[in-house]
């Protein structure tokens, strides 16, 4: 192997770079996880995870990725048969409808384009219609890691609300906690579903569940088979700052240390850092001439733009050859998507310089693979960032 000067560039939507305070923190030795050092970690970890989700009720940690925070999320609260609703906003509420139906849900499913964000008046007539409740919860993705669209968890509550209906409210924030506002209790979701390795700045390894107080009550009556994912055996054990089976400790050293960070810099400051690391990435995609797939900019992500390739060229060669000579990756097309897109991430901990070097990789590469653009495209983001602009309008309308 030859060296590569430099750090490499992680420019995909999660894992994200992890900040060398972090990595530090979790360069200690193993301690045990029933001791009382242990319990002062425990607890540190698990109350300043409520503080990420701006909830005050339940909050879990598993070892796991985000796809075990989603089974947890359904196998505590449901039974065997129950109808979920759910809103395809692209790959990741496809892949959650998929876990759903092997779980033996039934799915009745939204079905859209993949190039906007949810339309909750859809949610609320489906809901309407449901006269006799058959729909037991309804289960959305806050921030479409793979189209770049983030939708308004509080309309989607507005429409539950609206209908009447009792449906629990489900949403996977996992690239967006942590660097999309995201209010658990404000907005009246019931469980909320993350990860370590996007917004929170962690490696991989952590699963996190926000639950309210009603979907607790709901693992009472809730029939899915569950031994690890129990809410019940975490609550039990995390009463004391402990947990049910041994815990992935270097990680909530990690997450303890990423907690601090993200208060250091406030988290006001951290998501207008997204929001407007987001704008500039826009402006340059739109300087070189090429399409955001996203087509409603009230959707908008402030973590991640999706690409369209122009024509026929195929996205795949094009990351090649950017991770080739510019040691960077970006993030591929997912499932439908596949060749015709590429994504740049622009979440966690990233600056003004880091995504200016990012978008020029970008610049370079489409120039080299003769890929047709304008020129421009970094002019237009550094610009935009020298003049510290606001953000314009119909981001807002997250908050
Ligand atoms: C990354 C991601 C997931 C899956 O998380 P894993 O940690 O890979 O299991 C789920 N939903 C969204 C929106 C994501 O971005």
């Amino acid at each position: 192997m030859t060296r590569t000067a430099g750090r490499h560039f992680l420019q995909i939507p999660g894992p994200t770079p992890v900040p060398d305070r972090v990595l530090r923190a979790m360069d200690c030795p193993v301690i045990d996880h029933r001791g009382p050092a242990f319990q002062v970690l425990g607890r540190r970890v698990l109350a300043g995870i409520k503080t990420v989700f701006q909830t005050e009720t339940h909050a879990f940690i598993f070892p796991a990725s985000g796809t075990g925070a989603w089974e947890a999320a359904l196998c505590n609260t449901l039974s065997p048969g129950d109808t979920v609703l759910m809103y395809e906003t692209g790959h990741f509420s496809n892949l959650w409808k998929t876990m759903a139906e092997r779980l033996g849900l039934a799915v009745r499913f939204i079905e859209t384009d993949w190039r906007s964000g949810i339309d909750a008046s859809a949610i609320g007539a489906a809901l309407a219609d449901d006269k006799t409740h058959t729909i037991k919860a309804v289960c959305v993705v806050h921030n479409e890691t793979s189209t770049g669209t983030t939708s308004s968890m509080s309309d989607v509550r507005k429409a539950i609300d609206a209908a009447r209906h009792p449906a629990l409210l489900m949403a996977d924030c996992v690239s967006s906690l942590a660097s999309i506002d995201y209010r658990h209790d404000e907005w009246g979701v019931d469980v909320a579903v993350a990860s370590s390795q996007k917004g929170l700045m962690l490696p991989p390894g952590l699963a996190f569940n926000a639950v309210s107080d009603k979907a607790m009550a709901a693992t009472k009556t809730a029939r899915l088979p569950r031994s690890y994912w129990s809410w019940d055996d975490q609550a039990a054990l995390n009463a004391n700052g402990y947990f049910p089976y041994t815990p992935a400790t270097p990680m909530l050293h990690g997450l303890a240390e990423a907690i601090d960070i993200l208060h250091e810099e406030g988290f006001p400051s951290v998501f207008a850092r997204h929001k407007r690391l987001a704008e500039a990435t826009r402006r340059a995609v739109r300087g070189w001439g090429l399409e955001i797939l996203c087509r409603d900019a009230r959707f908008y992500s402030p973590v991640v733009t999706t690409v369209l390739m122009p024509g026929t060229r195929g996205g795949d060669a094009f990351r090649e050859l950017v991770l080739e000579r510019f040691d960077m990756s970006l993030g591929s097309g997912l499932s439908k998507l596949g060749d015709k897109v590429f994504r740049i991430g622009h979440i966690g901990d990233t600056n003004e310089l880091t995504i200016v070097a990012a978008l020029a990789g970008v610049e370079m590469g489409l120039a080299l693979a003769g890929i047709p653009h304008k020129k421009g495209g970094v002019d237009a983001a550094m610009a935009y960032l020298a003049a510290d602009a606001k953000v314009p309008e119909p981001q807002t309308m997250l908050a």
